[in-house]
C-alpha cells in the first residue's frame, strides 16, 4: 500500500519538499489542520522560520495533536527550522518547540544569513558518494541524548543529521538540491 506523507505547510519551503518527494514518486499532502494528521504514515516539517511556524501551529491548533502523533510513532523529519521545532531543548527562549526529540539545539549558531554555506558530507546510510549539504542560517545540535544516532557530522565533529527511532532531523536542506537520497532515506524510515 502506498504511504501517506504530509508536509507541514504553515510557512517555509514545504513546496520544495513536495517537489522532491514527487520526483521519487511520492504524492504528499499539505497539512495545516489537526484532522489532516489522521492516517498519515509520515510528516515533514520544513525549513523556514521556526518562531513563525511555532506561532502558526498554535493558531491552527495543530501543536498538541502533532506532538501526540509523533509520540505515538508517526515518522517525522525536520529540516533546519523543522529540526528546531523537534528539539526537546532549545538554547534560546523562542520558539516553544514540540519537545519530542532528545537533542539540544541552538538557533542560527552557524551565523547569520551571510554565513550560510554549502559543503560535502559523508553519510554512510546514503552510500559512498558524498552528499552536498546546504546550510541557511542553520541551527546547531549542541547536545544529544543517549539513544540518538548521529548520521552525519561536519569536519569539526558537530552533528548535522540525527535519528532517534521514528524521528529524523537535519540542520541542512536536502529539499534544495537535486540529490533525492535523503528523501528516499526518510521513506525507508516511514
Ligand atoms: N534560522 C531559522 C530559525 O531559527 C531557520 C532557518 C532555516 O530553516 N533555513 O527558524
Amino acid at each position: 500500500m502506498s504511504k501517506r506523507i504530509g508536509v507541514l505547510a504553515l510557512q517555509g519551503d514545504f513546496i520544495e519538499h513536495q517537489a522532491a518527494l514527487s520526483k521519487i514518486g511520492i504524492h504528499s499532502m499539505e497539512v495545516r489542520l489537526p484532522e489532516q494528521l489522521d492516517d498519515l504514515d509520515g510528516i515533514i516539517i520544513p525549513g523556514g522560520e521556526s518562531t513563525t511556524i511555532s506561532k502558526l501551529m498554535d493558531i491552527y491548533n495543530i501543536r498538541d495533536r502533532l506532538k501526540k502523533c509523533i509520540d505515538d510513532g508517526l515518522a517525522v523529519w525536520g529540516t533546519c527550522a523543522g529540526m528546531i521545532l523537534l528539539a526537546k531543548y532549545l538554547e534560546e527562549p523562542d520558539p516553544i518547540p514540540l519537545q519530542v526529540m532528545n537533542i539540544t539545539v541552538s538557533r542560527n549558531a552557524y551565523g547569520r544569513q551571510r554565513d550560510s554555506f554549502e559543503t560535502d558530507v559523508n553519510i554512510t546510510q546514503l552510500g559512498p558518494n558524498p552528499y552536498h549539504a546546504v546550510f541557511i542560517r542553520a541551527p546547531k545540535i549542541t547536545d544529544i541524548g543517549s539513544k540518538v544516532e548521529i548520521l552525519a557530522s561536519l569536519q569539526d565533529g558537530g552533528p548535522i543529521a540525527v535519528r532517534e527511532n521514528n524521528l529524523l532531523a537535519t540542520s541542512f536542506h536536502p529539499e534544495l538540491t537535486n540529490d533525492l537520497r535523503f528523501h528516499s532515506f526518510f521513506m525507508g524510515i516511514v
